[in-house]
């Protein structure tokens, strides 16, 4: 070890406590900024929220000249700089928002070394006036954000990050950090190739966000489940519903105000202004919830969103990783909540079978929705099934049983399963004998018995399946179908018009070789504890977030009123609120009741500088 690390690892301790007012570094943090200051390249896979800026803010304020920030997210380049400045550091940033005289200003800075940091888009950065900038100044490091946009392959591909591995020729010896949230093994390697990174140290954490917690409920009527779940638990509360199509964002938006909720629509066929300022609302104001397709997402660092709905499911798991991601990134509780029926496994495939990609490519998003629906249906832990869908190890349960989190809709009430084996055969048997051309409905109709035109155009009537399932009734069918199409029992044929064929796998439940339990149906919302607010009994310890506890009457009152004054603030400062303080921030205050600048100062999320800034204002709001 490096004989200066230990004043190393101080002075890092030191920026953190008094810039950005944490008490102690988590999980890698210390690691990676000891790498970064010592000079060495190194790449950061953390989750959402897991605390990568401060990996390489404060390297940047230890080592003598200026970090350099490429980030892709333009738009968030002013929040960004403002939550620097507003904990003391020297910040600014270069892109194509800025005029003239504005970019002529920072790089004076730059040349004078008065920067501790600047942000620069990577399409600004590769120009020649850029480079040559910054070859006459002194750099401290390079930070490349959203690594993952060297990826090819990945949905957020940028062709210029591409050309960032120019930084090791050009600046030989200034320390590279790559960072990103996005985990497979596959995107990791790539973006060591691309950026030229050989020798970085790799430090990987776990993508577990023990804040969140996860349900995933059978689809009846969406827009009533939608709404019951914002009424029950989350009225008033910043969230993100995601949709799939962009009529179905329009119609869920007015419908949300229609019943006196603040929803905002988002959606690639509004125009660039109505995106923008939807999204600065979001980002400003408290309480907004916007509905939006996947066009809305990547870079929303808003910290304080407590719910993320999902109307329909998403292709991948990742992508629900991704997009439940975005909830609760400040550590305090969150929900990811979705709703997803038969007709969303029908709709994904569909759109798989038509679109332009090759058979291989055809097959690996088959696949990766074939994961998803495997979350969607399992009966035990999703967090376990996610977490070890991107690979990580799960510790073991009681008793060598599986690992449970103890924190998910599965883990709080176990759903019931019933041996589905006889009705599966029965499907089985109906798709068989009516010549595997016939979609969902009119198999129901077939098992149940029921004639219509269609059935006797075709003599299903007479057919030995006709009313063998008339025990059960069209949800329960709807339910199994949906089931053996995620077992991979049956395939939904496009090309035929969306008819149900067996697979192989059928074949050994037909000859009676193989038993089947399945989840009994249940539409969730109405026979389960409710999701946050039910009793949260964490079978992982979390590691940051803060405990989830009811506050006295009297704490409540204060807490309101701290908000209130932040919302006048952030009012007068033209800030986003939670640059002001966290949400964690001012429970604490509430809670604690601080009666001194030295009690305050105690608090997380109090440094040096908002204390100085805030803090009589504070004592004066809490005391007694
Ligand atoms: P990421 O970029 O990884 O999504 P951020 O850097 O935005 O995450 O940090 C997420 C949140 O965690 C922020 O609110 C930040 O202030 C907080 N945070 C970061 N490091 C620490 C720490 N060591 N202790 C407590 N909170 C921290
Ligand atoms: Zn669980």
């Amino acid at each position: 070890m490096p004989p200066n690390t230990a004043p190393l690892a101080d002075a890092a301790l030191v920026a953190l406590r008094e810039h950005f007012g944490h008490r102690a570094f988590r999980g890698h943090q210390a690691a990676i900024i000891d790498t970064v200051v010592q000079g060495s390249d190194c790449l950061v896979l953390m989750p959402t929220g897991g605390g990568k800026s401060v990996c390489y803010q404060i390297p940047a304020l230890l080592r003598e000249g200026t970090g350099v920030v490429i980030s892709p997210l333009i738009a968030l380049m002013q929040d960004q700089v403002s939550a620097l400045e507003a904990v003391g550091l020297r910040a600014a940033f270069m892109n194509s928002s800025q005029s003239g005289r504005e970019a002529f200003d920072v790089e004076r800075r730059l040349r004078k070394g008065e920067l501790d940091l600047v942000y620069v888009a990577p399409e600004r950065l590769l120009t020649d006036r850029c480079l040559s900038l910054l070859d006459e100044c002194r750099i401290a490091l390079f930070a490349i954000d959203e690594a993952h946009c060297v990826s090819q392959w990945g949905h957020d591909f940028r062709p210029e990050y591409a050309q960032l591995s120019l930084l090791r020729s050009r600046y030989p010896g200034v320390p590279r950090i790559a960072l990103t949230a996005t985990a497979d093994e596959q995107t990791r390697e790539e973006i060591l190739d691309k950026l030229a990174m050989p020798d970085a140290r790799r430090f990987v954490s776990s993508f577990d966000r023990p804040n969140i917690h996860y349900t995933i409920t059978e689809k009846s009527d969406a827009r009533a489940q939608l709404l019951r779940f914002i009424q029950d638990d989350h009225e008033g509360e910043a969230g993100i519903v995601y949709c799939l199509s962009r009529n179905k964002v329009e119609e869920t938006a007015a419908f949300l105000c229609s019943k006196g909720l603040d929803a905002l629509p988002y959606h690639a066929g509004m125009s660039h202004e109505d995106r923008a300022r939807h999204q600065a609302r979001f980002l400003r104001e408290d309480g907004i919830i916007i509905v939006a397709t996947i066009a809305f997402g990547m870079g929303i660092d808003k910290p304080d969103v407590r719910f993320v709905a999902h109307l329909d499911a998403p292709k991948s798991i990742e992508g629900y990783y991704q997009e439940t991601g975005r909830a609760g990134r400040d550590g305090e509780p969150a929900v990811a909540w979705m709703v997803y029926g038969l007709q969303d496994v029908v709709q994904q495939k569909r759109m798989i079978d038509q679109s332009e990609a090759d058979d291989t490519h055809k097959r690996i998003l088959s696949a990766k929705l074939d994961a998803l629906l495997g979350l969607c249906e399992t009966a035990s832990c999703r967090r376990a099934r996610l977490l070890s869908y991107f690979g990580e190890a799960l510790p073991a349960g009681r008793d060598g049983a599986p690992w449970q989190c103890g924190h998910c809709d599965n883990c709080e009430s176990p759903p019931a399963t019933f041996d589905a084996t006889e009705s599966v055969r029965k499907l089985l048997s109906a798709c068989y004998r009516t010549g595997q051309r016939f979609g969902a409905m009119h198999l129901i109709d077939v098992l149940r018995g029921q004639s219509n035109d269609k059935v006797r155009r075709f003599g299903h009537e007479q057919t030995s399946v006709f009313g063998i399932g008339s025990d059960l009734d069209d949800r329960a069918w709807r339910n199994l179908i949906r089931q053996c199409i995620a077992a991979d029992l049956i395939a939904v044929d496009h090309a035929q018009f969306g008819a149900l064929r067996l697979t192989e796998a059928a074949r050994p439940v037909l000859k009676g070789e193989r038993q089947l339990a399945f989840r009994a149906s249940a539409v969730l919302g109405e026979k389960r504890p409710r999701g946050r607010k039910a009793t949260r009994t964490a079978g992982r310890p979390s590691p940051h977030s803060a405990a989830d506890e009811v506050l006295a009457p009297q704490a409540q009152l204060r807490l309101q009123a701290l908000r209130d004054w932040r919302a006048a603030q952030a009012r007068e400062r033209n800030l986003p609120a939670y640059l002001i303080f966290h949400d964690a921030t001012l429970r604490a205050i509430a809670q604690g009741q601080p009666d001194s600048l030295a009690a305050l100062a105690e608090i997380p999320g109090i440094g040096a500088r908002k204390l100085k800034e805030y803090g009589d204002q504070i004592l004066s709001l809490t005391r007694p």
